[in-house]
């Protein structure tokens, strides 16, 4: 088994897959309401997904997380969702798990749980339903909700993201943070990024993760904990709530330092920097010249 060394001397083993950069949502923060989406041939197969899968885990990749846009709303997902389940039950993956906006895991959540999820994150920035359909423009809360109880019912470990936007959902957090609390799901509090110029409003409504959650430390401690998982979440515990709170911080402290993850974009580009458009194309090295190529580019750039 290889393992994937980066010029930084970062063990890369994490590995984030889009699998769509479509959405059945538009959330304010994250694409234009007309926002437009890469023609179907520029987009990855499944197979061409499930083979750069088994290539990356052949030099080290030990986690996959698939998101998107909205990885459930790619049509036949289950398909995807089990050939890389393969992986984790030969035991080459320890970790397949998504993030989702929730919306279809009433019909996801046994089919998730039959490929080896263990964990999902949900995305929730707010449990008021007007709220909720404006940040989201036109999502529907309740049938989310729906979503997180199936995925809870079928034994998912749920983590709640939550994006800290100034002005708009700071009144949010309580109700969320005890809804976590008793329903048992840890709680993700993520900062704004300014992530592309067609989408408007984020400069306005930027927050630390650490001013958020002021509110929650009005009703209890937040005692630093030393968890770790395969993202860059720092941890706190708030005592009096007996409930995990990461704190996703690309602003207000960076996490490149300990950074272990790849991303693989729908059209086959790999970023190993949020902050940089520096890629490697693997797309073209599956399509035009078939696997040895992958591992050429593997081996060259991060073996
Ligand atoms: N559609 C899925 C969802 O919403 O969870 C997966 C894709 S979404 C891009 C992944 C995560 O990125 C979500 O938790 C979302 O809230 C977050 N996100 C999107 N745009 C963001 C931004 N500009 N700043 C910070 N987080 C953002
Ligand atoms: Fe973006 Fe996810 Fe919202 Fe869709 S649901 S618009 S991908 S953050």
């Amino acid at each position: 088994m290889g393992q994937m060394i980066d010029g930084f001397g970062r063990n890369i083993d994490y590995l984030r897959i889009s699998v769509t950069d479509r959405c059945n949502f538009r959330c304010q923060y994250c694409m234009p309401e007309n926002q437009s989406f890469l023609p179907h041939g520029e987009l990855l197969d499944y197979t061409e997904i499930a083979l750069l899968a088994d290539r990356f885990i052949a030099h080290g990749i030990r986690k996959i997380r698939l998101t998107g846009g909205e990885p459930l709303v790619r049509r036949d997902m289950q398909v995807l969702l089990l050939a890389l389940g393969k992986y984790v039950q030969q035991g080459r993956l320890d970790e397949l798990t998504l993030t989702t906006n929730g919306s279809l895991l009433a019909k996801f959540a046994p089919i998730l749980v039959q490929a080896g999820v263990q964990r999902i994150n949900v995305s929730l920035d707010s449990l008021d339903p007007q709220k909720f359909s404006s940040i989201t423009r036109g999502g529907k809360l309740d049938q989310v909700l729906s979503g997180i109880a199936a995925a809870k019912q079928h034994g998912l470990h749920i983590k709640i993201n939550m994006v800290a936007m100034k002005g708009v959902n700071e009144t949010d957090l309580l109700a969320i943070a005890h809804m976590c609390a008793g329903e048992g799901h840890d709680l993700a509090i993520i900062e704004a990024m300014p992530l592309g110029s067609s989408v408007t409003g984020r400069k306005q409504g930027y927050i630390s993760a650490d001013d958020f959650v002021s509110p929650l430390r009005d009703i209890t401690p937040l005692v630093a904990i030393t968890d770790r998982s395969a993202g860059p979440a720092r941890y706190w515990r708030a005592e009096n709530l007996d409930l995990k709170i990461g704190m996703i911080t690309p602003l207000s402290r960076n996490f490149c330092d300990d950074c272990n993850r790849l991303r693989l974009t729908t059209d086959g580009k790999i970023y190993m920097c949020l902050g940089s458009e520096m890629n490697i194309d693997f797309k073209a090295a599956i399509r035009d010249q078939g696997l040895k190529a992958v591992d050429k580019l593997l081996q060259k750039h991060l073996g």
